[in-house]
């Protein structure tokens, strides 16, 4: 079976164990965005509080988020961990925001892919990982989400070498396998989230239960 091909059996057996994912948790586009980059490096159920933490006080909108003096929304956004870090990097999105779009959501959106992405990737603390979620799943923009559950599987199954650790090679792989497609890429990212949590974890990959063959 070629890459290709192993791709889409993958996809197949992970959606006919587990069904569709209903990703990302997130009620509108820009909780979705917000939520991209304060799940870097912690666990979800600490995004949640942080999100709640901005709701409750009114703070989950562009231009009030970008009013709040970094030091404060820091405050809002500690249970996920890096809070000032998290921080800076999101005021520095809502500073791209409010710049180059007027604070116009709608707008930002609707930019053309390549465009959106490049100026994602100069915002400071937005890595590829986290500018392509905010393409896929608060834009809907057709682009592969890379993250390390991607990697293990891929690396483990022999699809990529262990040192062809490259972000865009791996998304390269997918995107030439799979039709351009934002539900798709939507929901295979997050069946392969799925299959990691659960089975291909990075101690102890439970092979044995994992609804895909065991590597040879
Ligand atoms: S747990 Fe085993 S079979 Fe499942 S994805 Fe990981 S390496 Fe493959």
């Amino acid at each position: 079976m070629n890459r290709p091909q192993a791709l889409n059996d993958i996809y197949d057996r992970l959606l006919a164990r587990f069904g569709p994912q209903h990703w990302w948790p997130g009620e509108t586009p820009f909780e979705v965005m917000v939520g991209a980059v304060l799940t870097q490096n912690t666990a979800w159920s600490n995004v949640e509080k942080a999100i709640a933490n901005l709701k409750g006080q009114g703070l989950l909108d562009p231009a009030r988020l970008f009013a709040l003096p970094p030091p404060l929304l820091a405050e809002q956004i500690r249970p996920c961990g890096y809070f000032n870090l998290k921080a800076a990097r999101l005021h520095n999105l809502l500073s791209l925001i409010a710049g180059r779009f007027d604070g116009d959501l709608d707008r930002f959106f609707a930019t053309p892919l390549a465009s959106l992405r490049q100026q994602l990737l100069e915002v400071k603390g937005i890595g590829p990982e986290t500018a392509d979620s905010i393409l896929l799943y608060a834009a809907g923009k057709p682009i592969f989400v890379v993250d390390a559950y991607t990697h293990r599987l891929l690396s483990r199954h022999g699809l990529i070498a262990e040192e062809e650790a490259d972000y865009h090679q791996i998304q390269a792989l997918f995107m030439d396998a799979l039709p351009a497609d934002p539900a798709l890429f939507n929901e295979y990212h997050a069946l392969i989230v799925r299959v990691g949590k659960e089975y291909c974890k990075k101690t102890g990959p439970r092979c044995g239960e994992c609804p895909l063959p065991a590597p040879s």
